[in-house]
């Protein structure tokens, strides 16, 4: 009898595990405590997946010989605590399709900028004519790649979710672009689980292969002793000198992969596509993977370049009546909005507030003293905000919809002026999610 497997969750990650478990020809289940999308409904009759969805069937699941579960299902939940019990393998969907590919796989994890430094390497090995597929967190998942196409590379973007239940997969290029507090009711409120997770893009990591970290990073550099193959370690900073990894020289950005590399890669700051200081390091960790696979520097330059950044991530949406407009939805935590109103040179006029998630404003009180002119407050309960600020600007306006934001930034500001929507704050009171909060201000610039 061929191997039962059960999956948990059926997104995206759940239907490509279900499509590549069919074509090995495994005995597969698939269920789904919510609802499960028409198209993946359809698509799992198609291939002849039995599922089931607003519930879990106990007696279909704890007779699985392996589970994949999605990372949006915590450990704590009672159906994981029962097959756990019953000692049934648990895994993530990146474990079950590595099993299936050569392909090497260059990881990127860390609390900011997954999304930006894996979109970004991907541009890179596709422009370099690489046969490379983008997968993990972002668009199609890495199984149904692996099930359907025959790539040579794979660059995935991984959450500390998804790395929790990894084993035995390889990073050829495993990046942990940065390390601060974050989804920490997932990790029993202990920072280090948290870590350790992160840590986990290094294990089965062998000689050949680069562990690649944020030499500036506290936490990660606290913890480098938690790395757990035997990559060699590949450092990039802002900051500091170093013998090899990747620095700057000025306005220069250096990347040597050995101290005695004859042949380092350089380019200044200002041609980079991305800009900010976060951004310096996310284009750091990319061209560092592009120089371990000897892709022509050119290359490696042109597509620094040229690079698009994907939607929300201090996106320039354009200037009206001489003040321009970002939208930074994506800054869901205090360290992401402080890269972005650090990378602002005008006055801003600041759009944030949403969800707390427990956060603490501290670090941003300097340079909301330095830059901020005025919070206009976008969410049910602006008192966190109201407290933390009160004293650093001249002026807090509360607000309860983003054209209402949008208009009053307009009003309040003047030529020069920057309006930045990065909110420090999930968006689940007023918004779908950041998507929404995001073209909900897109929309409402256009509409001024
Ligand atoms: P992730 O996928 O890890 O959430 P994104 O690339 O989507 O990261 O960026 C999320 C937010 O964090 C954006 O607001 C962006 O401006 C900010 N950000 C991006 N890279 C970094 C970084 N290296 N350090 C801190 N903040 C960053």
């Amino acid at each position: 009898m061929s191997k039962r497997i059960v999956i948990l969750g059926a997104g995206e990650s759940g239907t490509g595990s279900a499509v590549l478990a069919k074509a090995k020809g495994l005995d597969v289940f698939v269920s789904d405590k919510g609802t499960i999308a028409e198209k993946y409904k359809a698509e799992l009759d198609g291939i002849g997946v039995q599922w089931e969805e607003g519930q879990h069937t106990e007696a279909l699941i704890l007779n699985a010989d392996e589970v994949i579960k999605s990372p949006g299902i915590p450990d704590k939940a009672a159906l994981i605590k029962a097959l756990k019990e019953q000692d049934t393998p648990i895994i993530s969907e990146i474990e079950f399709a590595a099993r299936y590919t050569n392909a090497q796989l260059h990881c990127i994890t860390g609390t900011n900028g997954k999304t930006t430094t894996t979109s970004l390497t991907y541009h890179i090995l596709q422009k370099a004519g690489l046969n490379v597929g983008l997968g993990g967190n972002i668009g199609q998942s890495f199984a149904r790649q692996v099930a359907t196409g025959n790539f040579d590379h794979f660059v995935l973007e991984l959450s500390s979710f998804q790395l929790d239940n990894t084993y035995t997969a390889r990073a050829n290029n495993g990046v942990i672009c940065n390390i601060t507090p974050d989804h920490l009711d997932r990790y029993d409120y202990e920072l280090q689980n948290y870590i350790n997770s992160k840590f986990r893009v290094t294990q089965n990591q062998t000689a050949d292969d680069l562990f690649i970290y944020c030499a500036d990073d506290e936490l990660t550099v606290q913890n480098l002793a938690q790395q757990k193959g035997n990559a060699k370690p590949m450092p990039f900073s802002i900051y500091k000198t170093l013998s090899y990894g990747a620095w700057l020289e000025g306005n220069q950005m250096i990347i040597k992969l050995t101290e005695d590399d004859s042949n380092p890669f350089t380019m200044l700051i200002e041609e980079f596509a991305l800009k900010g200081k976060h951004n310096i390091y996310n284009t750091m960790a990319s061209a560092i993977i592009a120089k371990a696979l000897n892709i022509r520097k050119e290359v490696i330059r042109e597509s620094l370049t040229d690079f698009k950044n994907v939607e929300h991530r201090l996106e320039s949406v354009g200037k009206v009546r001489g003040m321009e407009f970002i939208n930074d939805s994506k800054a869901t935590n205090v360290n992401s909005a402080w890269y972005a109103l650090e990378s602002v040179e005008r006055p801003i006029i600041w759009i944030a507030g949403g969800v707390d998630k427990g956060n603490d404003y501290t670090m941003l009180k300097p340079l909301v003293r330095e830059k901020v002119k005025l919070i206009v407050c976008l969410g049910v309960d602006n008192r966190k905000i109201h407290e933390a600020f009160a004293k650093d600007v001249k002026m807090l306006v509360n607000t309860t919809s983003m054209p209402e934001a949008v208009h009053v930034a307009y009003k309040m500001g003047e030529q020069g002026d920057t309006v930045l929507l990065s909110p420090a704050c999930a968006s689940f009171d007023l918004f779908e999610n950041y998507e929404d909060r995001g073209r909900q201000f897109k929309r409402a610039v256009k509409n001024l």
